[in-house]
């Protein structure tokens, strides 16, 4: 899950990291309340959307009072960033910038270790920096056992070349957001700027976060960082049904069991729907089960989406047989009754597969059409939706 900015100012600021105070809002009249509340100065009204580049594309302005925080907060709220609306702007607390630095850890896969990364040449795009001048952004290598420790803070700062006098409180922030990283169970935690301010504080001027959805069981309180009304309603529903859905953009409706399968299905019928400009609607893996309610469920999320034309549900029976499945489908057709108002391609394969076939064939359902193969199903699929 990424963070919104005011949430990961929210995580800095819990764990120590020197940030400026500041004030999440939706309306231009809570903006200029915000300003007062911090002290009715300088403040930086900053939109809140889940992309980089806010600041090039006019979503952070200056303010110089409640007024034109108001203002600057009326001229945010409504744009639309990289095809993100903004609904809330932070309202910061302005710093006098002297100097804007760079740090970021991240999950570094392919290496199974951390990487820090740290430029004293901050604030612009990082990506630019990497390819146009990769000399100034240091790359360390973090390993896992250890973290980020005093020592490591140090490799990191020699590296990207910091100042002597400036060495103790770039560590001390370092360590900090290391404490997030770890603490927090996050897989990114990046910082841009991170600033020198003209009276010679270190802050953390904007941050990023990125938490390990993986690790959400034993973070009860991130819950309320879930953005609710970004949440997809399908993939909502899906989750309280406890099913591994992912919404994509395409008319045909996908089930399968097993991930890899799942995955090469959305393979096999994007190739087939290519000429006919058709794609799959979603990844949905029922597991190994397969029963009837699961079945159900997930015929019952699938035909939620109102851009499925047809469904695709493609089974391997191994430990789950090919006839359980088949009732499976027969039964879930039967609790949905009038719901099910889509084709329906069905290729089974494996264990049992001949009774499987039997049970569907006898069932004979209308909107059911059995193919033996995978591409069949996938061509046959496309075709319907099309
Ligand atoms: P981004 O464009 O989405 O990365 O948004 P940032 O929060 O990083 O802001 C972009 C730029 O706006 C920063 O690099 C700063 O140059 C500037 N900026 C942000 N906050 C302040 C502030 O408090 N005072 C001043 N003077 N500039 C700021
Ligand atoms: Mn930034």
């Amino acid at each position: 899950m990424d963070l919104y900015e005011y949430q990961a100012r929210d995580l800095f600021d819990a764990h120590g990291v020197p940030v400026l105070r500041g004030i999440v809002v939706t309306t231009p009249e809570e903006a200029r309340d915000a300003a007062t509340r911090l002290g009715g100065g300088l403040t930086v009204i900053k939109a809140q959307v889940k992309t980089g580049g806010r600041g090039k594309a006019g979503g952070v302005k200056l303010a110089h009072s409640p007024e034109e925080a108001a203002e600057k907060a009326a001229q945010i709220l409504g744009m639309d960033i990289k095809g993100h609306i903004v609904h809330k702007v932070l309202v910061a607390e302005g710093a006098d910038i002297a100097e804007e630095y760079y740090f970021s850890i991240l999950l570094d896969r392919a290496e199974r270790r951390y990487l820090a990364m740290a430029s004293v040449e901050g604030g612009v795009e990082i990506e630019q920096l990497a390819v146009e001048r990769p000399d100034a952004l240091a790359k360390v290598p973090v390993d896992p056992q250890v973290g980020v420790d005093e020592a490591k803070a140090d490799e990191i700062i020699a590296a990207a070349g910091f100042r002597e006098e400036l060495r103790g409180q770039v560590r001390t922030a370092m360590l900090r957001l290391w404490d997030v990283y770890r603490d927090e169970d996050a897989t990114l935690v990046e910082v841009n700027p991170l600033v020198l301010t003209e009276d010679g504080r270190i802050i953390a001027l904007d941050g990023k976060v990125t938490l390990d959805d993986n690790a959400a069981f034993r973070h009860p309180a991130h819950e309320a960082l879930v953005d609710q009304a970004a949440t997809d309603p399908l993939e909502a529903k899906a989750k309280a049904l406890g099913l591994n859905y992912v919404k994509l953009d395409g008319e045909v409706g996908i089930i399968g069991n097993g991930a890899g399968l799942v995955m090469s299905t959305l393979d096999v019928v994007a190739l087939a729907g290519e000429p006919l400009g058709v794609k799959p609607a979603n990844f949905l893996d029922i597991g190994g089960g397969a029963s009837a309610e699961v079945m159900a469920n997930g015929l019952d999320v699938i035909l939620g989406d109102s851009q499925v034309k047809s469904v695709l549900v493609n089974v391997f029976g191994g430990i789950t047989a090919c006839d359980e499945v088949a009732n499976g489908i027969v039964k879930a057709l039967e609790i949905l009754g009038d719901a099910a108002t889509k084709p329906l391609v069905v290729r089974l394969d494996g264990n049992n597969v001949e009774e499987g076939r039997a049970i569907l064939a006898a069932a004979g359902h209308p909107l059911v059409t059995m193919v033996g193969t995978m591409d069949g199903a996938a061509a046959k699929a496309a075709e319907l939706a099309k």
